[in-house]
């Protein structure tokens, strides 16, 4: 009998992976590592299954908790093909070998920091896995395009359809010889992304795998590019720079397509953009190269030989030079760099220059986790005398902080239901996953009293039978 297991993402909101069996075959969808620090452990913990004996590997999209233990996999062992779309095909390989570098500083780091304590691990310090090991697993990938029927494994075969959650990301439909029907919604757009189709419903199942991030949550509708105009019309009038922590995958690429819309609304003035992030621009290189994955109008665009992300003052500072030479720009820069929430990359250099100039602006567009940088920052708004800590030492808060509301990459819980309810056709069974304890038990009883769908949150290393 067809079975799943519930191998990640399990009653939490990272470390996907999930296990279809069927006709004797094991394909695994998603292979994400948990970035919670409490559960960070299972990241090293044996895989459940031999890695050699699995069929093949499905990724829904190239997030690093959905592909960021796949170098482990096939280090121990695993030698079939991943299958994915043609950009998660591009923006998997950027992500898992950043992630092989960081897991490569971080061991070095905790072997210094032990030597200087006078101790030692007794299992030594060998990373998680290396750059060199990241790359190998991205030999693996396969990118296909939407929609069309991929055989993975004898009997088995699956589809992609679009998500709207980033570039590339996919609902996965999974059908069985015996007619066993899975659709693996991965992660969910809010279906208002400008760049991006998706989340769409003609490729429905009899059994859903649904993720609840925001499950117990809602999205007011905002109005970003109003928001992004009048604070950049103000910022401009301050006369310093724009200071824009932001995601490299997705939000950098959508903050450009925004400032070439106002641009085209002659809203735009002559700012200096800099795009300071190698995976950003590396990610720009994959929306330019899978105008197929994006919305009609801007595929228009790219099919007429125009690119929708490109803005007179644009300069893409992909090595470490370039970007310092930004600190010479006093004034009419606006500079997106990463990380999203501040607590690591380029991004602390720039908030580190401009954080006590009063005449610059510090613009959130995404969600800032408590205890990150980016969170104490946004903390200070509407006060005087606050003061954060970077690199060591205190920073008084002088500049604008600004925030403009509406970036989600994740649906709301009303944006899931409706997406849910409008599949065709109708699935009779719910998996509620990637989301905490609450959220995914409160999502499942949602699910059962609104569909009258047999609806539950798996536990971690549950397995079903479908
Ligand atoms: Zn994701």
């Amino acid at each position: 009998m067809p079975s799943l297991s519930f191998l990640g993402a399990a009653r939490t909101v990272t470390g996907s992976r999930h296990l279809f069996e069927a006709a004797g075959r094991r394909v695994l969808i998603d292979c994400g590592l948990h970035q919670e620090r409490e559960l960070q452990a299972r990241n090293w913990d044996a895989f459940p299954f031999p890695p050699r004996e699995l069929d093949a590997v499905v990724l829904t999209h190239g997030h690093l908790d959905h592909c960021g233990l796949l170098p482990r996999l096939v280090a121990q062992g695993f030698r079939g093909q991943v299958h994915c779309t043609a950009a998660t095909a591009g923006i998997a390989p950027l992500v898992m070998i950043d992630s092989g570098r960081l897991q490569e500083e971080d061991a070095r780091f905790k072997e210094k920091r032990h030597a200087a304590e006078g101790r030692q691990k007794p299992q030594g310090y060998a990373p998680l896995y290396t750059a060199e090991q990241a790359q190998d697993a991205a030999r693996r990938l396969i990118g296909h395009p939407w929609r069309t029927p991929v055989t993975v494994a004898p009997g088995i075969t699956i589809s992609f359809h679009p998500a709207g959650h980033i570039l590339g990301s996919a609902l996965v439909r999974f059908q069985a010889a015996d007619g066993t029907t899975v659709l693996f919604s991965g992660d969910l757009g809010t279906g208002g992304n400008p760049l991006l189709e998706g989340p769409v419903t003609d490729c429905g199942a009899a059994n859903l795998v649904v993720e609840s991030t925001y499950g117990d949550r809602e999205h007011p509708p905002e109005d970003v590019a109003t928001q992004l105009d009048g604070v950049l019309t103000s910022a401009w009038r301050r006369g310093g720079n724009v200071i824009v922590p932001c995601f490299a995958i997705e939000r950098a690429q959508e903050i450009l397509w925004r400032l070439h819309q106002l641009r085209a609304r002659q809203r735009l003035a002559p700012w200096r953009v800099y795009l300071d992030s190698p995976m950003a621009i590396g990610v720009l290189e994959v929306f330019k190269a899978n105008p197929d994955s994006c919305l009609p109008e801007i595929r228009r665009m790219m099919e007429q030989g125009l690119d929708p992300f490109d803005l007179p003052g644009l300069t893409l500072t992909a090595n470490r030079e370039e970007s310092k030479a930004i600190n010479l720009v006093e004034r009419g820069a606006i500079v997106l760099a990463g990380a999203g929430m501040c607590n690591g990359g380029r991004i602390k250099h720039h908030l580190d220059r401009h954080l006590e100039r009063d005449n610059a602006t510090v613009l959130f567009v995404g969600y800032q986790a408590s205890g990150t940088l980016g969170r104490q920052i946004l903390e200070t708004r509407g006060k005087s005398g606050e003061r954060v800590r970077l690199f060591g030492r205190f920073r008084e808060v002088r500049c604008a902080i600004e925030q403009v509301r509406g970036f989600s990459g994740h649906a709301g819980k009303s944006q899931i239901l409706a997406w849910a309810a409008a599949l065709t056709p109708a699935p009779t069974r719910a998996f509620v996953i990637h989301g905490g304890e609450n959220v995914t038990q409160g999502f499942a009883a949602e699910l059962r009293d609104r569909f009258g769908w047999e609806a539950v949150a798996p536990e971690y290393g549950q397995t079903l039978a479908l």
